[in-house]
């Protein structure tokens, strides 16, 4: 069994073979150098210096599992079952593909110096000791990460302007009137968030937009989104999506006998939602790779068809959000979103269909059990926050 990419998916996969009573031989292969780690701390207290490291707590020696790291998958030879790696080929019988997703890169940017990702350990490393000298920063995109690392860079005492094209902060991610009153954290938070703005060019030392303005920037962090991580697959017979995602069915498994392909690199068909969903969050990289151990263990996992889960920690508030709004067809608000804690609904029809929820993790738990039920529910009580949701 041979599992590539060992971030969360990759090392989840490992464990879950083991947990599943496999007792076969386990390589897992990563590309990065250090111990396997959690990435979201990274945005977080990695950041800030209140926690050294997010290693996973996992004893892979004692588990059996053969970690190969420093090491990084170059081609796949698919019929011949073999990996071709840094570290010379690699045979399998089975293969698991967990990559996971890379930054995408501001064109023009690249090599200047005092230009940033955050992505990797090594990336929040670079990081530190921007915020612990109060640099002048400069974000490039509202996204989860530009807001994350807004947050921690306002908290460190920077000067931090936030660039961002669309008119609204998180503009890939939620519709218009939720993403809307999110603009106001960045002000509340001392953050300068200028939207349907476009970075023409970046110098060192100053970013400079397409009207001109010139933004003095001691930092440039960019966070304008993830790409799956596979173009080492290109030519290898795996189907790759129109965003570069390994294709996978129900059962994470690709066209490709004998191959997986779970997390940030992989998409599904979800039957809950009708729709092949792709989702780059940490949930999604925890439940997958049970599915793909039991369909390796047994041959016969049920459906991988979750209620996606994520959360995100920004100016003070705790988002969380469970389901898939596209699909729903009504929106209804739970609370006034200029106040500090509110939860949107989406339905579709009468049931939940997905939620987001700002400091109010009840409505969450609730919300996400609720979806995954299927629960009628009425709209009415749904409306008022003083009732608890899974009374509505
Ligand atoms: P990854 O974590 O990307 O791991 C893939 C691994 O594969 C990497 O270590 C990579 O080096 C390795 N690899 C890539 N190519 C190769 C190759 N060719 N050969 C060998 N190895 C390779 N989600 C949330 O829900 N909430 C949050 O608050 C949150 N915060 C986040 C903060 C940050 C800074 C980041 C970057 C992500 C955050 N996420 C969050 C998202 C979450 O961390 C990801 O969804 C999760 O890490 C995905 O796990 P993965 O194993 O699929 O991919």
């Amino acid at each position: 069994m041979v599992v590539v990419g060992a971030g969360m998916a990759g090392v989840q996969t490992a464990a879950a073979l083991r947990e599943q009573g496999f007792d076969g031989t386990v390589t897992l292969i990563g590309a990065e150098p250090h111990q396997p780690y959690d990435r979201p701390p990274l945005s977080k207290a990695i950041l800030l210096g209140t926690a050294e490291h997010s290693a996973f707590d996992i004893d892979f020696e004692a588990l059996g599992i053969d970690l190969r790291l420093g090491c990084e998958a170059l081609g796949l030879r698919a019929e011949a079952h073999v990996l071709d790696t840094s570290a010379g080929p690699v045979p399998y019988d089975v293969l698991v593909l967990a990559t996971g997703a890379e930054p995408v890169r501001l064109p023009g940017a690249e090599g200047v110096p005092g230009v940033h990702l955050l992505r990797t350990l090594d990336d929040a490393e670079r990081l530190r000791p921007v915020l612990a000298r109060q640099h002048d920063v400069v974000v490039v995109g509202a996204g989860w990460i530009g807001a994350e690392f807004a947050t921690a860079a306002r908290e460190a005492g920077c000067a931090v302007t936030v660039v961002e094209a669309a008119d609204r902060p998180l503009a890939g991610a939620l519709p218009a009137e939720v993403a809307a009153p999110m603009a106001a954290w960045y002000a509340d938070a001392g953050a300068d968030l200028r939207t349907r703005a476009r970075v023409e060019r970046v110098e060192p030392g100053a970013v400079v937009l397409d009207d001109g303005t010139r933004l003095p920037a001691g930092a440039v962090v960019v966070g304008i989104g993830a790409r799956p991580a596979t173009a080492w697959l290109a030519g290898s017979g795996v189907e790759l999506g129109a965003h570069g995602e390994v294709v996978a069915d129900d059962r994470l498994r690709t066209g490709v006998p004998d191959v997986y392909a779970v997390g940030d690199c992989a998409s599904f068909p979800s039957a809950r939602y009708g729709a092949r969903l792709m989702v780059h969050h940490w949930d999604n990289a925890l439940q997958g790779p049970r599915t793909v151990a039991a369909d390796i263990v047994t041959g016969a996992a049920a459906a991988y068809d979750p209620v996606p889960y994520f959360w995100s920690e920004q100016f003070g508030r705790f988002v969380q959000y469970a389901g898939h709004h596209p699909a729903a067809d009504t929106t209804l608000w739970r609370g006034d979103p200029s106040g500090p804690a509110w939860t949107v609904c989406w339905l579709r029809g009468n049931r939940l269909a997905g939620l987001l929820a700002v400091g109010r993790p009840r409505d969450l738990a609730q919300g996400r059990r609720l979806i995954e039920a299927g629960t009628p529910m009425d709209p009415e009580l749904l409306a008022d926050p003083a009732r608890p949701l899974k009374s509505a």
